[in-house]
Order: structure tokens, then sequence, then C-alpha cells
């Protein structure tokens, strides 16, 4: 019997986030990767070839950006919304490693292209919503942004930089032609006085160290490759950062798909309409029809 060979390969990290830091330089990371989960989504909508790379895109800056939450304190949504432009409305949020989305637009031409357009075509006059809902406290944080630049990615890292005042880095990179759809990205922000406000001591070089990491991150000729196709996302760590000494990963999260979605969440919001109300929303047949947009679905609720 011939020998056979077996290939060692190591194991493909997906639909994960990694919490990362490099402490010589004050800065705290994430690096995410979505894959079936994002096929998931894309695949409950018949949406044109723009809309699921755009839709990829604000997946995994959700993810990123939700990432930052301590889990279960609260939930992270991103909002665009547009009066002109193809792109409606975008929304995505991000809860307890759960994240959703869904887009609404209008037709055009440029929506059948493969790759994304001008940002002008694409949402003419709009504007990027960031909430925070913390859950402890019930309080609301929400930030603006114009859309302005050349791509989502760009709008939030000025959103860091005009609401938050956290210099960032943020880089998705997205490959839907693949047997699988896949998006990644990854967020730095230097914080030099620490996560809770802490005082660091060591920070006397870290701004030239943080301009170095920062340049680093962008210029990286093969970064898009180190996002999506390295194995393991702390390899992908060591070739992004190869001249770090410390590179610490905090931990791993596994994403799943949000939709809340279920009879009797539907059931419980009805319950808080008058009767009368109800009946107003019942079609000929005494049923209430409630969809959601987040993955297509339609409830039929008999009142
Ligand atoms: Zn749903």
């Amino acid at each position: 019997m011939a020998a056979m060979e077996i290939e060692f390969t190591a194991p493909y990290d997906i639909d994960q986030v990694l919490t990362f830091s490099l402490p010589d330089k004050s800065v705290r990371g994430r690096v995410a990767r979505l894959g079936p989960v994002l096929g998931d989504i894309l695949q409950a909508h018949d949406y044109p070839p723009v809309i699921r790379l755009l839709l990829s895109e604000a997946l995994v800056i959700t993810t990123l950006m939700g990432s930052l939450i301590q889990k279960s304190s609260g939930q992270l949504t991103i909002q665009v919304q547009s009066t002109s432009g193809a792109v409606e409305l975008l929304v995505c949020d991000f809860l307890e490693s759960r994240v959703r989305g869904y887009v609404q637009f209008r037709d055009d031409v440029v929506l059948q292209q493969d790759r994304l357009p001008d940002f002008g075509r694409l949402f003419g006059d709009g504007r990027l919503v960031v909430t925070f809902d913390m859950a402890a406290s019930k309080e609301r944080y929400q930030g603006l942004v114009e859309l302005r630049g050349s791509s989502l990615t760009q709008v939030v890292r000025q959103y860091f930089i005009q609401s938050e005042q956290i210099p960032t880095v943020l880089q998705t990179a997205i490959d839907l032609d693949g047997p699988e759809p896949t998006a990644a990205g990854m967020l730095l922000q230097y914080l030099p006085d620490g996560e809770e406000g802490r005082t660091r001591l060591d920070t006397l070089d870290s701004d030239f160290g943080w301009a170095c990491v920062a340049q680093l991150a962008e210029t990286t000729a093969d970064r898009d490759d180190a996002l999506l196709a390295e194995p393991g996302l702390r390899s992908t760590l060591r070739r992004l950062f190869p001249e770090e000494d410390t590179v610490m990963v905090h931990g791993t999260e596994m994403l799943a798909k949000g939709c809340r979605c279920s009879l009797e969440h539907y059931d419980s919001i009805l319950s808080r309409f008058s009767k009368e109300d109800r009946r107003e929303m019942q079609n000929e047949d005494g049923v209430i029809l409630v969809d959601c947009a987040f993955c297509a679905r339609q409830f039929a609720i008999q009142d």
C-alpha cells in the first residue's frame, strides 16, 4: 500500500475577534474576521454587488467597534442615513458578540459594479451616526460625522478623531469572490493614558512610537492578505507587527449572527399596542404581518 501523505494545516480562525495590545506603544487593538456569519447575513437578501461589498465592510467595522464595549455591558449601532445617492439607509449593530445589519437602497446602475463606486455617488449627502447604548446605566452616547472621504472605513476613522479624540487606525479587507465571503479588519487606538484613564509612566517616546505603528499599519503591502488569508489571527498579528517585541493577546471572542427576531419577540412588541391599533394592523385574514429588515423574514401573527 502506498504511503499516504498527510498534510497538516493550521486551523483557520474565522468568525472571531481577537483583542490585543502593544504595551510599548500604548496601543490597544482588535483584529476580526467574518466568514460563515457574513455569508448568512448576505444570503438572506438579494443584494446587488456594491451593496454586498458595502455591508461586508460595515459589518466588520461594527464588529471591531462593538468589541470595544465590555461584554454584556451594551450595544453598538452604526447607521448611515442619506437623502440622495444610491444608498438610503444602512444599519448594523453589535450586542454580546452577535452582529447583524441591512441596507435599503434606491435603484441605480452604479450598484451593479464590482467595486465600490465614488462615495458621493453612493451616499450623496449623508451622515454616519454611532450609538452606544449602555446596559447598566441605560445611558445612550451618540456621535455624528459627515460622510466625507472615499470609504466607510475612512469616515469611521474620522468619527474617532472628531467625537472621541482618539487617534485611530482602521483597516478593512473584503473578499467576496472566493468560495466563501470573507471580511476582515484591524482597529488600532492610541491610548497613552490607558483604557481606564490611568496615567502611564512609559509614555515618553510613545507619540513617536504611535506614529511608527500607524504608518506601518497603513502601508504594509501584504496587509490585506495577512488579514484575510493568514490561518490564525495570532499569526496575522505577527505579520502585521514584525518589529514589536511585545504583542499581548488578551483573548478571542467567537462571533455569531445577531438577529433577535422571533414570534415571541414580535408578540411582546405588539402586546404594547392597544386592541384598536392592532386591529388596524391586521390584514383581511385577521393576521398581522411583521417584517424583519435584518434577515428579510416575515412573521404572521394571529392576534
Ligand atoms: Zn431577523
